[in-house]
């Protein structure tokens, strides 16, 4: 049995390494149009490789009863297991549900990952872009070097984000032509540039409840480290919050919420703001904020410092602490994003993640309709897909 393997980034590695070390006897041929393996990989939990989630449940992802199918034959502990048959150590992070290769480093695992690709006898094409393929007995995939043969294909192309990392979305028009359903690619996981002004507190962060509303209707809460922007907002939180913006049909009139302090109630909040402010009229407010915020807040609030006199000044200050509105512009787009809503429908799939349309090809990773939230949640995606796949 001859296979290749399109795509040598996250999910593609481990399918490479797990197709043949479930069956020395296949011949595996690995490709990828970037030069060297693992890009994306690279990039990945700012290059320490967030490769796991603990908990990690089909609430987190975008079609949450698909991955929860998976989820039963892969609960975390076989995920660990199955890494650790080759050789991979990991370590949680304190306090988090986060999971990382022991080296905490992304070009660690990469590296590590390439030896045992060679270590098994994996065959690698790199820099050759696949442009397009036929199904059959035997396949051809075309590409940039001239076409090649083999018995099945396993399509591990990725999304459309961060193109300079490798995946660039060039082969779903090609699929699309193959007769598969794409469902409309977008990018998640990424900045929201909101209709407010942010310059003035741009590079300031603070841990906030991120309420996602529409009108009086909340969608979604999530407390976390917000990162003000120049033009918007950013943080896991808020990309986690893109995501399910662009999820939706019609995100024009969304707005995002932040509460400052969300251990604290509205009253209580006010009663503590009422009590500095009597001891310190004219800086009390520096005891909560760093200037660019305070300033901020004030001025949302409508109130200036040498004003602040009243419980009804405090109250206005507390509304503004815990209910600083944002509303959606935009989110930004696939080049900063992490990773990409959409892809080739999952009913083009069967169980084994094998094409329902062409008998000797399957998909596996991004390129699939499905994405996760930060957290490990798109890698552990990867390396089950890659896992089923290799089976
Ligand atoms: C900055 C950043 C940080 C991230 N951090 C995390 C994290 O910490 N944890 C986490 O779980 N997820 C993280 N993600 C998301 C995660 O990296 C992706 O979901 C994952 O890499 C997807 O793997 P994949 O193999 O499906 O696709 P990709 O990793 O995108 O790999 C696809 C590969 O296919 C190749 N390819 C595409 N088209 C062709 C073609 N026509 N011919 C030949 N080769 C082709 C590409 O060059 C690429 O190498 C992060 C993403 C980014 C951008």
């Amino acid at each position: 049995m001859k296979i290749a393997v399109i795509g040598a980034s996250g999910a593609g590695l481990y399918a490479a390494i797990f197709l043949k070390k479930n069956h020395p006897e296949y011949e595996v041929h690995l490709f990828d149009k970037n030069e060297k393996l693992g890009r994306k990989l690279l990039a990945t939990g700012n290059g320490h490789a967030n490769v796991l989630n603990i908990n990690t449940s089909g609430e987190h992802f975008n079609h949450p009863s698909f991955f929860q199918k998976y989820q039963k034959d892969y609960p975390f502990g076989e995920l660990q297991h199955q890494l650790a048959s080759l050789g991979v150590i990991l370590k949680k992070e304190k306090d988090q549900d986060y999971v990382y290769p022991v080296s905490f480093s992304a070009p660690s695992y990469v590296h590590y990952l390439a030896q045992l690709l060679e270590d098994l006898g994996v065959i690698l094409h790199m820099s050759i872009k696949v442009l397009d393929y036929e199904n059959g007995e035997p396949c051809t995939l075309k590409t940039d070097a001239g076409a090649f043969s083999f018995d099945e294909l396993v399509f591990v192309t990725g999304g459309k984000s961060q193109a300079n990392l490798g995946s660039d979305g060039s082969l779903f028009p090609v699929f699309k032509k193959h007769g598969y359903k794409i469902v409309p690619l977008k990018p998640g996981l990424c900045p929201i540039k909101t209709k407010e002004k942010t310059k003035s507190i741009s590079g300031q962060r603070h841990k906030a409840k991120v309420t996602i509303l529409l009108g009086d209707v909340v969608f979604r809460e999530e407390e976390g480290e917000v990162l003000f922007k120049d033009d918007g907002l950013s943080g896991i939180v808020i990309f986690n919050a893109a995501s399910y913006i662009n999820h939706l049909e019609n995100p024009e009139r969304l707005s995002i919420v932040l509460d400052l302090f969300p251990e604290i109630t509205l009253t209580a909040l006010v009663a503590d703001l009422f009590d500095s402010m009597s001891k310190h009229p004219s800086f009390f407010l520096d005891a909560y904020l760093p200037a660019p915020l305070r300033d901020y807040v004030m001025k949302i609030a409508g109130v200036g410092v040498s004003n602040v006199a009243s419980k009804k000044d405090c109250y206005q200050l507390a509304k503004a602490l815990k209910g600083m509105e944002f509303h959606v512009d935009s989110t930004y787009g696939f080049a900063s994003s992490q990773v990409t809503i959409g892809g080739i429908a999952l009913e083009e799939v069967d169980a084994n993640l094998r094409s329902i349309r062409e008998k000797h090809v399957s998909f596996a990773g991004e390129c699939l309709d499905i994405d996760g939230l930060c957290g490990g949640h798109n890698l552990t995606w990867c390396l089950i897909s890659a896992l089923v796949v290799a089976k």
